[in-house]
């Protein structure tokens, strides 16, 4: 799960994380205002969406306007708002259609001296906890990794041991800290740890970190992610969730229980079993095609979740076409026939369907299936499956 920036230092500031101080506002009277209560001659307005490359980014049919603005008095304020808030922001991380911009951060601007890059997250090759650091900070990390990979340092913190002072110390000797910077610098580390291993967390990503012009240590951007499946564990965490900002595909897949995860592909999986949906996937990548998501039903669903389930794949207007892959052994194939059926017939079946059915009451499903009237292809294992429906897909899209 992710959270947006203002929540994410919030956070790291109740960890004992310095960060500047801002104000969350959802209209252009309120960032006037939060201006003024700040104080000062630089603001900076920030919108908020769970996405990073705001700042190089640009609001849609507005290429002048991006997504970090920096103005000098609370009125400017109220019209950088005004010209931000309800309109949709484009970056490199948002895809091409870009994210509504709902609520907006105010906060006081501060004389940059340098900038770096620094986060910590679980490498899973290592298996531990890595930070990540770079002298060359406010750019894309995936840039820096491009282009000067030699100025990417990783630190790996034994699980056993946890975070030692020296690690930080040096890592920050390295990215060119010095005097009271580096004991800065470990603070700032040391408190990000405990934020991390505390909160469960997946990554915590400060880009960028910077060195203001007096020498003090701030964190300008934040960004943090959860492991879901240490969220029961936080609820006040699970408060932050913007459903705005989630899949509506997933959001209406967690109603039912359902396990999935929305992909970028054009092809919808139904599949139960988180196993053969990954083989399922996988063999969609083999024949040149791309999955739309990935879906485990579960090994004893009920009718109403297998007709969500169907309703999400073919509600999502990317799809063109679904395969459903089932093997019996709890569920009954004649379950899942029916609940195909009858989903096809709510939402109209608009795309090649290939159905391969296997296991406990299979002959009674497929007889549903075939006799149904239904437009369904039917296959006999998944190689055929995946072939079928890569096939009708691809004849669809010539016809
Ligand atoms: P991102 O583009 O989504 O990663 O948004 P950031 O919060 O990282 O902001 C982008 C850039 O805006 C930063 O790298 C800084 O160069 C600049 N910026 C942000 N806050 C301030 C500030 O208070 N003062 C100045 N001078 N620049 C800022
Ligand atoms: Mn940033």
């Amino acid at each position: 799960m992710n959270i947006h920036e203002y929540q994410a230092k919030e956070l790291l500031k109740s960890f004992g994380i310095p960060i500047p101080r801002g104000v969350v506002v959802h209209s252009p009277d309120e960032a006037r205002d939060a201006a003024k209560s700040l104080g000062g001659h630089l603001f900076v307005v920030k919108a908020q969406i769970h996405a990073g490359g705001r700042g190089a980014g640009h609001y849609s049919g507005e290429p002048a306007c991006s997504g970090v603005r920096l103005v000098k008095t609370p009125d400017e304020a109220r019209t950088a708002a005004y010209e931000m808030l309800d309109r949709t922001l484009i970056t490199r991380q948002t895809g091409p259609q870009g994210r509504v911009v709902r609520k907006l951060y105010i906060e006081e601007g501060c004389p940059i001296e340098r900038e770096l890059y620094f986060s910590m997250l679980i490498d899973r090759a290592e298996r531990c906890i890595v930070i990540v650091a770079s002298e060359a900070g406010g750019m894309s990390i995936e840039d820096v990794a491009e282009k000067m990979p030699d100025k990417i340092r990783k630190v790996a913190i034994d699980p056993a041991l946890g975070l030692a002072d020296h690690q930080s110390r040096e890592l920050a000797t390295r990215l060119g800290l010095h005097g009271s910077q580096i004991h800065q610098f470990a603070e700032i580390v040391r408190s990000a740890y405990t934020a991390f291993t505390t909160l469960d967390a997946a990554l915590i990503e400060t880009n960028p970190l910077v060195v203001l012009k007096d020498g003090s240590l701030l964190i300008l951007d934040a960004k943090m992610a959860f492991d879901d499946n240490g969220l029961f564990r936080h609820k006040a965490i699970l408060e932050l969730r913007d459903p705005n900002e989630e899949d509506p595909r997933e959001q209406e897949a967690a109603r039912f229980g359902l396990s999935y995860v929305g992909l970028d592909g054009t092809i919808g999986c139904m599949v139960n079993g988180a196993g053969l949906a990954m083989a399922t996937m996988d063999i969609i990548h083999e024949e040149g095609e791309s999955p739309a998501n990935f879906l485990d039903v579960g090994g004893g669903a009920s009718k109403e979740k297998v007709s969500a389930a169907f309703r999400i794949l073919l509600g999502d207007s990317r799809i063109e076409g679904v395969l459903v892959n089932i093997f019996g052994g709890i569920m009954r194939c004649d379950v899942i026939a029916d609940a195909v059926i009858s989903a096809c017939r709510e939402v109209g079946l608009h795309v090649p369907l290939v159905v391969r059915l296997a296991g406990t009451r299979v002959e009674e499903g497929m007889a549903l299936i075939t006799n149904s009237g239904l437009n369904v292809i039917v296959a006999t294992d998944l190689g055929d499956a995946a072939r079928k429906i890569v096939a009708a897909v691809r004849a669809r899209r010539t016809a």
